[in-house]
């Protein structure tokens, strides 16, 4: 222990609370550099107050006030949550205006990546046969069909990289025009017309349902290539027990797949990329290491022509006067204001508020409210002004940088983000989680070496070496922006998709069912 030279990380100079960086924390008594003594031991990952801080006084990470003292904190004592109170979360009547010098990085020209080109001018990186059910009633038959599809189609069109169930607990038992409702259903629809699917969804019904196929996927919003016929419903009288319900499903995959087997890998220019950004299980150092080093990803990839969008609104909340002033319009900060509006009063009904973010991991990784928490998260959005606002489940249209508003639960995040026409996905973790989806390749970036190295199999990126002086942010980033042109063409496969780890779609539903 006493060789081990004692590591903080300050983020702004203005900052009161630095975060231990050694593993495994730091007792009472260390000498930092500096000539501070630690009163009592820091944990990994938590703050340790750099200077006496009065009672009542501003507790400052990130240059900003995550919190006031309930107690004197002596210089050298561990700051948690139990001496912080929680500040209000800014007043959306009261947000700045967009910032009018706005620098706009100079374009990147140059960066391609090999993929898929659709019929919708969307590109896919993955090409994927995608079956679409209405409501839960059929997943099992449709699960047992696609098990049957993989085994005996899919061998055959080698070009197809997977075949997925899109299954879902939506579309019965629920008041499906209640306000709130077109968020599931619009969901469904975007999900099946995800730039991975090929512009070929099909759609398996049951036909007593309340989500009718014509209602999920209108005709107006179909491809081309499946106007014809496009829906499987297992209630027709044509079908004469379970295995004809199976074969009519088999018939119609393997229409697609020969459609999407004569597909191939074509040079397509970045800006044919819509990179969602998420983080799950964070910590601390989420908000130094790996959060900053994807925003640098983020800037390069929104200076090289692509859409990239962040999202997680209780995230975003606590820190949304920063994100207003870097609107590119008065209606796109309007819209960032309107969307958090919309989920404080969704919180309000179930009696809760932001502060229910947080989980326990989240604490014990040192982070002590979700002020910090969202100081830390909204880091990935980069520096780019932001060109656009999207509600939940709604596909998003604009080039450059783009909130997408969605909670920040992982799955249900990740499953609107693909609604929205994600095509790649950067996922940080400071705890580890082996999230993965199956319709989108998932860079996972660690924001600890200890992490990275325990998880050497599942975490794609160690943004750690940022925090023990190995690699600048500039550095993880670029090598992000890289994997992600490499990932994009299928030259570098994730290791969620290597152990076929893939987790189920959650659909945001704030209706009420029935
Ligand atoms: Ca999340």
């Amino acid at each position: 222990m006493q060789n081990i030279q004692p590591r903080s990380i300050q983020v702004h100079p203005s900052d009161n609370v630095a975060i231990v960086v050694n593993e495994g924390g730091l007792p009472a008594g260390t000498v930092f550099e500096s000539g501070l003594v630690l009163k009592e031991g820091v944990p990994e990952a938590h703050k340790v107050a750099l200077t006496a801080i009065p009672k009542g006084a501003a507790v400052i990470r990130y240059g900003v006030v995550i919190g006031r003292a309930v107690r004197e904190i002596p210089a050298g004592s561990w700051v948690h949550e139990g001496i912080l109170t929680l500040p209000q979360a800014p007043a959306l009547d009261q947000l700045p205006s967009p910032r009018e010098d706005q620098q706009f990085l100079p374009p990147l020209e140059g960066f391609t990546f090999e993929g898929y080109v659709n019929d919708d001018g969307t590109v896919g990186t993955k090409n994927i046969l995608g079956i679409s059910t209405t409501v839960q009633c059929v997943s099992a038959t449709v699960e047992y069909a696609v098990k049957k599809i993989k085994a005996e189609l899919l061998p055959y069109y080698s070009n197809v990289d997977d075949v997925i169930a899109i299954t879902h607990p939506y579309g019965c038992g629920i008041a499906i025009d209640a306000p709130g409702a077109e968020i599931p259903i619009r969901t469904l629809r975007n999900l099946s017309l995800n730039p991975n699917l090929g512009g070929a969804p099909m759609v398996v019904s049951l036909g007593c349902e309340k989500l009718q196929p014509s209602r999920m996927l209108p005709s107006d919003t179909l491809p081309v290539l499946t106007t014809q016929s496009y829906v499987v419903r297992l209630q027709d009288e044509e079908h004469r027990g379970f295995g004809d319900m199976v074969q009519a499903i088999m018939s119609m995959a393997e229409e697609r797949l020969r459609k999407l087997n004569q597909r191939r890998r074509v040079t397509r220019p970045a800006s044919d990329l819509i990179v969602g950004l998420q983080c799950g299980g964070s910590d601390a150092f989420s908000g130094v290491t790996a959060n900053p080093a994807v925003g640098y990803a983020a800037d390069l990839l929104v200076r090289a022509g692509a859409t990239v969008m962040f999202s997680e609104v209780t995230e975003v909340r606590d820190a949304v006067d920063l994100l207003t002033s870097r609107a590119a319009s008065k209606e796109i900060a309007d819209g960032l204001a309107r969307e958090m509006e919309w989920y404080d009063r969704y919180l309000q009904q179930g009696a809760v508020d932001r502060s229910a973010n947080p989980s326990p991991g989240n604490k014990s990784g040192g982070l002590t409210n979700i002020v910090e928490k969202a100081l830390g998260s909204i880091v990935k959005s980069g520096t780019s002004p932001i060109r656009g606002v999207f509600g939940p489940g709604e596909r998003v249209t604009t080039k450059g940088l783009v909130f997408a508003a969605t909670p920040a639960s992982d799955f249900v995040c990740g499953t609107l983000q693909l609604a929205a026409s994600m095509n790649m996905h950067v996922f940080t973790t400071g705890r580890g989680t082996p999230y993965g989806l199956a319709m989108v390749p998932v860079i996972k970036v660690a924001s600890r070496t200890a992490l990275a190295e325990r998880w050497f199999d599942l975490i794609d990126v160690d943004a750690g070496t940022i925090a023990t002086g190995k690699a600048t942010i500039q550095e993880v980033g670029e090598e992000i922006f890289r994997l992600i042109l490499d990932v994009a063409s299928g030259r570098k496969q994730t290791c969620a998709d290597r152990w076929g780890l893939h987790n189920e779609f959650a659909l945001f539903n704030p209706a009420p069912i029935t």
